[in-house]
């Protein structure tokens, strides 16, 4: 999640690699088509994130990482960043903290998530980054929300911890080595759960994190207004190019 990090966008990519991201966001486009058209429920959007997490999973076998990855438990260093989700992600990780952590903790966890989208609200990807500012979801280290942690946050990684804690303490000013595929299989499988949601009449926007789980944990209408139809999460709208730096 770090903006520094090298980038190889799939246009640049060989013709075999754009062929099969674009086979692998068309299935997920018509996964979440399917799940959540003839009339979206919260149960089908937790399906799409089921779904979209299990196909990320299964596609990164395709890319072995040429090196041992340096990624641990509590190693919080890539949770300081912008993170893209989409509205099914809210939804799943809002619906997390609201039911599968104590009244106490989910309580304390919802002040973080507004405090922080207080303090980042349209702020861009190296404006947030330069912030210092955890995830409102990273608690002692660790991500209070894993089992439903978005994709982009399971699709990175990085192979020197000691350079991800350097672009930590200097914004900007080191870059994280990671493959780039796993990114470009992880933005896939998002865009394809944004046009499949579109496909079927709901928004299909990329989201900002703390902006949009908030939405869902003060607003009980939010998640309701959009499965009808409405642009519910326009306020938490990410900015632009974040979904591939994210
Ligand atoms: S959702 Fe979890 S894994 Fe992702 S940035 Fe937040 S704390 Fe880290």
């Amino acid at each position: 999640m770090d903006p520094q990090a090298r980038i190889r966008h799939a246009d640049e990519a060989n013709p075999r690699l754009r062929s099969l991201l674009a086979e692998i966001g068309q299935a997920q486009r018509q996964a979440t088509a399917e799940s959540l058209g003839g009339g979206a429920t919260v149960p089908a959007a937790l399906m799409v994130v089921e779904g979209a997490a299990a196909r990320l999973q299964e596609q990164l076998k395709r890319f072995p990482s040429p090196r041992r990855l340096a990624c641990k438990p509590a190693c919080p260093w890539c949770c300081y960043s912008l993170v893209s989700v989409t509205a099914p992600e809210a939804i799943a990780l809002a619906s997390y903290v609201q039911t599968a952590l104590p009244r106490k903790v989910a309580t304390a966890i919802g002040g973080r998530v507004a405090r922080t989208d207080d303090r980042t609200r349209g702020l861009d990807v190296a404006e947030r980054r330069a912030l210092r500012l955890p995830c409102p979801l990273l608690v002692e280290r660790r991500c209070v929300a894993y089992p439903v942690r978005p994709l982009f946050c399971r699709a990175w990684h990085s192979f020197s911890a000691g350079a991800c804690l350097e672009s930590w303490k200097r914004p900007g000013s080191a870059g994280v080595l990671v493959i780039d595929e796993w990114r470009e299989v992880a933005a896939a499988i998002f865009r394809g759960v944004n046009q499949g949601a579109h496909d079927v009449g709901l928004s299909g926007r990329s989201l900002e994190l703390s902006a949009a789980v908030r939405l869902v944990l003060d607003d009980p209408t939010t998640v309701g207004r959009w499965l009808a139809g409405e642009d519910a999460f326009a306020p938490a709208k990410a900015p632009p190019r974040s979904v591939v730096l994210a």
